[in-house]
C-alpha cells in the first residue's frame, strides 16, 4: 500500500524550470509568474452604471437588453494593475476613516466578514460585531449602493462624509498627474449620485445633504505643494439635464421598445470606429438606424 503520493508534481516540464532558472529577463519572468494576459470577462448590459454615465449610450444600453447582449470587457494586464491600485488605495482609505478624514467623520455601511451580514450604517464600529461576536477588524466598510431600476441606473458611492452637520457625498480619484480642476466626467458622476439618490429614499438612514458633494483629487505621485485637491461640486440644471435625459430614454426604451437616438459622433463617422473603441451593439444599432426603424426588432 501506497500512503506517499509518488507521481511527479503537475508544473512544467524540466525544460522548461530549467529555462526559467536561467533567465534573468525581467519580462520572461513576469509573462510565467505573474501571468500578463489579458481579463475577459462578458456581462449582461443590465442598468447604466453611474461611474461611466458621462459617455453611456442609452441606445447602445437598449439594445444590449432588448436582445439580450453582453458586454465584452477586454482589460489589459497594464490595465488591471492600475484599476487594481485604484481599488486597492480606496479600499485602504474607506477601512482606514483616519487616515485623511477622520475616524468620525467617514460613514457607510460595515459589512462583517465573519458572518457575511452587514452590522450597521455608522462611522467605523470598534466593538465586536453584534450577530456573531468577530472582532471589529472583520468589519469592512460598505459603500452606498444605488440601484434604481425604474431610472435605469446604478451605481456605488465612494463615501459618505460628515462636513460641519451635513452629510455629503465623496468620490475618491487617484491621480497619475497634477489637476488644477475638477474632470467633468467624474462631475457629472458625483452629480448624479447626488441627484439620483432622492429617489431612494429608504437607501440610507441619514439625510444627505445634495446641494455640495466632493471630488478629492489624490496624487499617485510625490507632490509637497498639494498630495490631495478637493473640489466642491455644486450640480446645476444644465449640467444634470443630459443625464436625467438619458435615464428617461433608457426606461422609456426598455417599456416601448422605441430606440434612443444614436450619438451625433456615431452617425457623423457613419457608424466606423478605430478597432479598439468599437461598440458591441454597432451591428443592430447601425442596421435599424440605416433602415429608419426607430422602434427595436429583432432580427
Ligand atoms: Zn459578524
Amino acid at each position: 500500500m501506497r500512503f506517499i503520493r509518488t507521481d511527479p508534481v503537475p508544473g512544467p516540464p524540466k525544460s522548461q524550470r530549467e529555462f526559467l532558472d536561467n533567465t534573468r529577463d525581467p519580462q520572461v519572468l513576469t509573462s510565467h509568474i505573474v501571468g500578463d494576459k489579458p481579463e475577459v470577462r462578458d456581462r449582461p448590459y443590465g442598468l447604466m452604471y453611474l461611474s461611466q454615465i458621462d459617455s453611456v449610450c442609452p441606445r447602445e444600453y437598449v439594445i444590449g437588453n432588448l436582445q439580450q447582449g453582453t458586454k465584452r470587457e477586454v482589460v489589459s494586464f497594464p490595465l488591471r494593475v492600475i484599476f487594481n491600485m485604484g481599488s486597492a488605495l480606496h479600499s485602504w482609505v474607506q477601512n482606514h476613516p483616519e487616515v485623511y478624514f477622520g475616524v468620525k467623520n467617514v460613514l457607510g455601511f460595515w459589512h462583517c466578514m465573519a458572518c457575511q451580514r452587514t452590522r450597521r450604517f455608522g462611522v467605523k464600529p470598534f466593538d465586536s460585531c453584534e450577530f456573531c461576536g468577530a472582532s471589529y477588524q472583520a468589519s469592512v466598510y460598505k459603500e452606498y449602493a444605488l440601484r434604481l431600476p425604474d431610472k435605469g441606473i446604478s451605481g456605488k458611492t465612494d463615501l459618505i462624509l460628515k462636513v460641519g452637520s451635513k452629510y455629503r457625498f465623496a468620490e475618491m480619484k487617484f491621480m497619475a498627474k497634477d489637476i488644477e480642476s475638477p474632470i467633468g466626467s467624474d462631475v457629472v458622476q458625483l452629480s448624479s449620485y447626488m441627484y439620483f439618490s432622492k429617489f431612494d429614499p429608504d437607501g440610507l438612514p441619514i439625510d444627505i445633504d445634495r446641494s455640495i458633494g466632493y471630488l478629492v483629487y489624490v496624487s499617485k505621485m510625490f507632490n509637497f505643494r498639494a498630495p490631495i485637491k478637493t473640489f466642491k461640486v455644486e450640480p446645476t440644471e444644465r449640467l444634470m439635464n443630459p443625464i436625467i435625459e438619458k435615464s428617461r430614454q433608457f426606461v422609456v426604451g426598455m417599456a416601448t421598445s422605441v430606440l434612443p437616438e444614436p450619438k451625433a459622433a456615431c452617425v457623423r463617422k457613419n457608424f466606423y470606429f478605430a478597432k479598439n473603441k468599437t461598440c458591441p451593439m454597432l451591428d443592430p444599432c447601425k442596421a435599424h438606424f440605416l433602415e429608419g426603424k426607430n422602434k427595436y426588432e429583432k432580427n
